[in-house]
């Protein structure tokens, strides 16, 4: 008898809820899509609340970690579909069980559920009419009711039934982009990309925002970020990388005398850029990567007076998480690798040995005052590179300010 093996995608409740079910449902439909390209046997059937895909030839196992990724989906289980008839489910519930290949005994049960009351079975019912000829045919299986290592699960609806065991967690959130935009200040360190991720994860749009001082920092560290965000990409399709060239306004800074304020000077110089990038890009706010205390610009005193410096919300998805946790999932994304090839960042160079951890606001805004500050970030807002990554392709530079040399790919 038949069954069709299909994937189905559960999306989570809150995606589901009030008026924006419909978008949030086309835009996890469309992403779905998009990852699916590769494997043109692959069908995508959107229902209620719920996707399938249906896997042809290929093993499911090959897009299952793709789906896994995709924000929005909950979980992903391998379902056998039949027709909403007794024999049919019973064949199905043998089918799956047989491919565990069981060796030694394993505990079992079945959880039916009805849903389709016109079927004339109660869940009750199914539960024994289906494992007794399960039990039969597999003398390895015992049942156990309460901690069972299979349970095999049974939904019959009115259109179809669904037989399957696995329930393979996904990573939920929004749907992307479904949130909103927002930029996202990208270092070559570990947390940023984190929190670029968590921040997409929340269903925002981001466009990255990288702060570059060559010749301080080489075309390798430029080229790192490229890679971090292609890293990125993967999870959202395509992002658009805004290479500014920082090194006007860092050597201003040197020459300030003030260098234990040297990280607070560049993190609001670059929040003001990031600020008119955003508004350009319309932008609604700028996450970072910064965790409380880490280091001496993220302690509550800096983190106030370098905020100030713009009026868009700062969003910092790992403020409250340690090292460990970012590294966790730094790993898991696949950022971690990339994050610690050694290339300098900008805020690594001129760091003075001891840098204010409660920096004076007035002195620091006299220091800007003086220096004139907005010709220079109007100048490094003009020469600000733009590059868009797509995964697996080469990165696109659609504009670049001035002189800059773009044949380093
Ligand atoms: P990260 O690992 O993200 O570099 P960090 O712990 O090294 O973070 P800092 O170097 O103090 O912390 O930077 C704090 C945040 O400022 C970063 O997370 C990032 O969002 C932003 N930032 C720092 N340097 C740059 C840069 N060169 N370009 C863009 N954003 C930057
Ligand atoms: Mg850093």
């Amino acid at each position: 008898m038949e069954h069709i093996d299909r994937l189905m995608l559960r999306l989570g409740e809150i995606t589901l809820k009030g008026k924006n079910r419909g978008r949030f449902e086309k835009t996890i439909a469309e992403h779905v899509r998009e990852v699916l390209r590769p494997y043109p046997q692959a069908r995508l059937h959107r229902e209620y609340g719920r996707m399938y895909v249906q896997t042809g030839d290929i093993p499911a196992e090959q897009y299952i970690d793709k789906l896994k990724n995709i924000f929005g989906i909950v979980d992903i289980i391998p379902v056998k579909q039949t027709e909403p008839e007794l024999d049919q489910i019973i064949q199905a519930a043998l089918n799956l069980i047989a491919e565990y290949h069981l060796q030694q005994e394993t505990t079992f049960k079945v959880t039916a559920k009805r849903v389709w009351k016109a079927f004339p079975h109660s869940s009750h019912e199914l539960n024994r009419l289906i494992s007794s000829p399960v039990l039969r045919e597999h003398p390895l299986l015992k049942v156990d009711v309460r901690q069972p290592q299979v349970e095999l699960r049974v939904e019959v609806r009115e259109d179809a039934a669904y037989i399957y065991s696995q329930i393979i967690p996904a990573v939920g959130g929004f749907p992307r982009g479904s949130n909103g935009k927002a930029m996202l200040m990208l270092s070559g360190g570990i947390d940023s990309p984190v929190a670029g991720w968590y921040a997409m994860k929340r269903g925002l749009e981001i466009e990255c925002v990288h702060f570059h001082s060559y010749p301080f920092t080489s075309e390798r560290a430029k080229e790192k970020v490229v890679d971090l965000t292609r890293v990125l990409s993967g999870f959202a399709g395509k992002i658009k990388l805004h290479v500014v060239p920082f090194t006007e306004i860092q050597t201003a800074f040197t020459t300030t005398g003030q260098d234990n304020l040297m990280i607070t000077l560049m993190r609001r110089a670059m929040l003001r850029i990031t600020t008119r990038l955003a508004e350009d890009r319309k932008a609604l706010a700028i996450v970072t990567g910064e965790s409380l205390g880490q280091v001496a610009s993220q302690t509550l005193n800096s983190m106030n007076v370098i905020e100030r410096a713009t009026e868009l919300p700062v969003l910092r998805p790992l403020v409250m998480q340690g090292k460990d946790e970012i590294i966790e999932v730094a790993q898991r994304i696949g950022t971690y690798d990339l994050s610690i090839l050694p290339y300098e960042d900008c805020c690594t160079l001129f760091v003075p040995r001891s840098p204010a951890t409660n920096p004076n606001r007035w002195i620091v805004e006299k220091i800007e005052q003086h220096l004139e500050m907005d010709e220079m970030i109007a100048r490094a807002v003009e020469q600000t590179e733009l590059i868009e990554i797509t995964p697996g392709m080469s990165p696109v530079v659609s504009a670049v300010g001035a002189t800059e040399e773009n044949d380093w790919f």
